[in-house]
């Protein structure tokens, strides 16, 4: 095999891309993408695919794009995965199928799995077939509580199994975090995220908005309703670190910040439901929703921003990509450094924080951070974004006590068939896992909706 470089996927210069909110990546050329598809050995045994958490058959539909096929690519991609466009844009590739791709150590790099999903993809929402919906019809009835991408899925397979599926949404929009989370700069949300979802509404899902379960609808009057439930309810309730000062104005939890600039669209200028931003940031924590915020109070207008962070650069959960355009855009990296307090008398005037140092491993095996002594300073900010993690909306289950949950506060469900510890109900994505990725949530999404296909099939054919 000839060694060849990695093409990648057009990026836009971080300083003209944190004047605005437009997409960072521009994805592949078409002379790129054939380039980077004919880098593709069509491996027999697929490794790439034994990466993928809901099995892509990538050597398929890369053969199709060597071979200009690209409606034949399309559906290669969608026998498994209904959501290409997104998942080639925010999947963490580098860890699932470019990881495992035979031409990643010595062969010029793996091949750019996720570019060349993110083109097929794009294709086909840009080509804008009608999508067909199924001939079959059962007489099953399944409701999906939330819209984001478990929902989404499960949503899709149950419907083209033939089954009647209503999804219901505590907010106005669909899309959960790929909505109201992930920024417009990563995911577009008109242009990609409303269309895919167009497209399932198209087969015969149908979403009812502004409801929440458990508030407006009981579950049990749902499950007196319909034959099946899944619940994706997603963790968005956020934790805080518990320190003083943590309930002065100025201070957010990332998920509040990002829904107010994503879902209620304030980074307009014409905006009606404004957010405030502050001049100088810190943001606590350092996964992908940390980057997220940071570069989102970057495009705000924040002349500084800092992601504070108690271990190191190696040991930052973000993927590897969105470090470097944080850094790319300006985002100050304060590591080794943890917060204390909060300071200020009604809004932020600082941050008090220590500096730390990598000990013994804990656990985890990660290297435990410990203080360093006589290291506390102040940290000048007018705004704390908290981004240390999530969990799930207890709403749910304090209404509906049957569902079992574990000390976490997720779900549990029986790994094979996302049941949970009621018949019919099934669970899976974030509420089951603890804030995790998108495909794994699509995985779970597939996973329940498989059973429950199987449960309407015996049903019907009773
Ligand atoms: P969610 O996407 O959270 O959707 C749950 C939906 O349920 C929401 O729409 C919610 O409104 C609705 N809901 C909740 N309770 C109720 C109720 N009682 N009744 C009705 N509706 C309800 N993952 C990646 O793979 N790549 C990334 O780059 C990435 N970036 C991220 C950036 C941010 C800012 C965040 C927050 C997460 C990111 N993730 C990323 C994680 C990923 O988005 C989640 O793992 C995934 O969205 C989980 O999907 P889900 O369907 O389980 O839940
Ligand atoms: Fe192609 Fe790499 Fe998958 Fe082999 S492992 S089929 S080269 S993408």
């Amino acid at each position: 095999m000839v060694k060849t470089e990695r093409n990648n996927v057009i990026v836009r210069d971080g300083d003209v891309r944190i004047k605005d909110f437009a997409e960072v990546s521009e994805g592949f050329t078409y002379e790129l993408m054939k380039a980077e598809a004919e880098r593709c050995i069509n491996c027999k045994n697929a490794p790439c695919t034994k990466g993928c958490p809901v099995g892509v058959k990538i050597p398929q539909f890369i053969k199709c794009l060597q071979e200009d096929d690209l409606d034949g690519a399309v559906r290669a991609i969608k026998i498994d995965n209904n959501l290409p466009s997104i998942c080639g844009r925010v999947c963490p590739q580098e860890k699932q199928c470019e990881e495992l791709c035979v031409r990643k150590l010595k062969l010029g790099g793996s091949v750019a799995i996720g570019g060349l999903e993110r083109y097929v993809g794009d294709y086909a929402l840009a080509k804008n077939e009608k999508a067909v919906p199924s001939t079959i019809k059962l007489d099953y009835k399944v409701a999906v509580v939330g819209s984001g991408p478990a929902g989404l899925t499960c949503a899709a397979d149950c419907t083209m199994a033939g089954l009647d599926v209503t999804i219901y949404e505590a907010f106005h929009k669909a899309g959960g975090v790929l909505t109201y989370g992930i920024p417009e700069f990563r995911l577009p949300k008109d242009e990609i995220v409303k269309k895919e979802i167009a497209k399932l509404e198209e087969i015969g899902v149908k979403i009812v908005y502004n409801t929440v379960i458990g508030k407006t609808i009981r579950m049990e009057d749902l499950l007196e309703d319909f034959d099946a439930v899944f619940i994706g309810t997603g963790a968005g309730l956020p934790v805080f670190m518990n320190i003083p000062g943590e309930n002065l104005n100025g201070v957010y939890s990332a998920n509040e910040f990002l829904t107010r600039v994503n879902l209620m669209k304030a980074y307009l200028p014409d905006s009606d439901t404004p957010v405030f931003c502050g001049n100088s940031v810190a943001v606590c924590g350092a996964g992908n929703v940390a980057m997220d915020a940071a570069r989102t109070a970057k495009r705000l207008g924040a002349e500084h921003v800092f992601v504070v962070y108690r271990r190191g650069r190696d040991e930052m959960p973000a993927r590897a990509e969105e470090i470097e355009h944080a850094i790319e855009e300006g985002i100050e990296l304060k590591l080794l450094t943890n917060p204390t307090e909060v300071l200020g008398d009604t809004h932020v005037t600082g941050m008090k924080c220590v500096e730390m140092e990598l000990g013994a491993p804990d656990a985890s095996g990660r290297c435990r951070p410990v203080v360093k002594a006589d290291s506390e300073f102040v940290l000048d900010v007018d705004q704390v974004i908290m981004s240390i993690g999530t969990r799930p909306n207890p709403l749910l289950v304090n209404e509906y006590s049957a569902l079992e949950i574990n000390k976490w506060g997720t779900l549990v469900v029986n790994e094979e068939t996302q049941e949970t510890s009621v018949d019919n109900v099934f669970a899976g994505g974030d509420a089951v896992t603890g804030a995790a990725t998108v495909i794994l949530a699509m995985g779970a999404g597939k996973q329940a909706g498989a059973t429950i296909i199987a449960r309407a099939i015996a049903k019907c054919s009773k």
